[in-house]
């Protein structure tokens, strides 16, 4: 089984500014390409997964720095970021955007690309595709339930979430951290998750995600060739600092177990739900 899908080079990386590091959930990948990206005329609005009240998530289209460091970090809940792609073209005017998904919201707009089905004008719009790693997301009350219920933290006191060494971690406005282990919240996962097989959103221009990197770092797969030449131009501003991925540990052997480990499990579960006769994606 093949881990990660095509791609060019792999780096461990960060974003060379310090605030985007401050506010970043990793290395600050996504949010320095999208900033650089506005900057540079590369984008001219970018998609965003907005923090809301409760540590929900709302899509949004943003054009400013200030937009997108309000949303940096990750939501582990389910955010329709391809729902507002339209509103991005037609409303906002953009020509040149940015979009960040998981791998599945990935596969949707390269889907929507290849056969625009009520997206006219949208397709040759879409400037810069970045996924970020996934092994599984929670529905809004799926996540509620693991940061009030198992770590005692109302949704509206929580200022960061992640996951890592085996736990979900929960961080609180006033200085608490609380952690459940990870397979305490296996009940909570949204199941379509389930049949999912893509870790690393392998049809994304660039990748991104923290395992396989150390604290602050971020690993990032290019796999397309204009994902590669938008990374060259950022390395070349300046704008984030690249290492060899051979040279950090724990590197890609982590991310090709994790790869592999989600791959096995849920094409057995695709197996099962065909056996029984559900719909399944693939
Ligand atoms: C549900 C989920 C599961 C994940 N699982 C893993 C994993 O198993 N292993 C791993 O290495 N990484 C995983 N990640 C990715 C990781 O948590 C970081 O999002 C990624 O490393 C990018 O960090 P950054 O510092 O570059 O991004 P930042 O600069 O912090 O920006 C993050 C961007 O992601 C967007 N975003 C946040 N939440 C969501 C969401 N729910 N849906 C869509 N977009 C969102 C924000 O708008 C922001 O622009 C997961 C992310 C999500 C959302
Ligand atoms: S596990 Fe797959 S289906 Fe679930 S949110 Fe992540 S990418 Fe999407």
């Amino acid at each position: 089984m093949d881990p990660f899908g095509k791609y060019i080079k792999a780096v461990s990386a960060r974003a060379a500014d310090k605030e985007i590091l401050k506010k970043a959930q990793d290395g600050g990948i996504v949010s320095a390409a999208y900033i650089y990206g506005l900057e540079s005329g590369l984008l001219d609005g970018v998609i965003i997964a907005d923090k809301e009240d409760g540590f929900a998530a709302a899509p949004k289209v943003a054009t400013t720095r200030e937009e997108i460091l309000n949303a940096a970090g990750t939501k582990y809940t389910v955010c329709s970021n391809l729902s507002v792609i339209k509103s991005a073209v037609r409303e906002y005017g953009c020509e040149k955007v940015g979009f960040v998904g998981t791998p599945c919201q990935v596969q949707s707009i390269r889907k929507a690309i290849k056969y625009p089905v009520g997206y006219r004008h949208v397709p040759d719009k879409i400037a810069l595709i970045m996924g970020i790693f996934c092994m599984e997301n929670f529905p809004y009350n799926g996540m509620k339930a693991i940061v009030e219920e198992h770590c005692g933290i109302k949704m509206d006191d929580v200022v960061k979430t992640d996951i890592g060494k085996g736990k979900f971690w929960v961080y609180s406005k006033w200085g608490d951290v609380k952690t459940i282990p990870l397979k305490d919240t296996h009940p909570y996962e949204q199941i379509s998750c389930h049949v999912c097989m893509d870790y690393t959103a392998e049809l994304a221009d660039i990748s991104t995600g923290s395992v396989g990197s150390p604290d602050g770092w971020s690993t990032i797969f290019v796999r397309t060739a204009k994902g590669e030449e938008y990374l060259n131009k950022m390395v070349e501003a300046g704008a984030i600092e690249t290492k060899d991925i051979d040279a950090v540990k724990p590197g890609l052997d982590l991310v090709q177990k994790l790869a592999l480990s989600k791959k096995e499990k849920n094409a057995k579960e695709v197996e099962h739900r065909k056996e029984i006769g559900l719909p399944v994606p693939y």
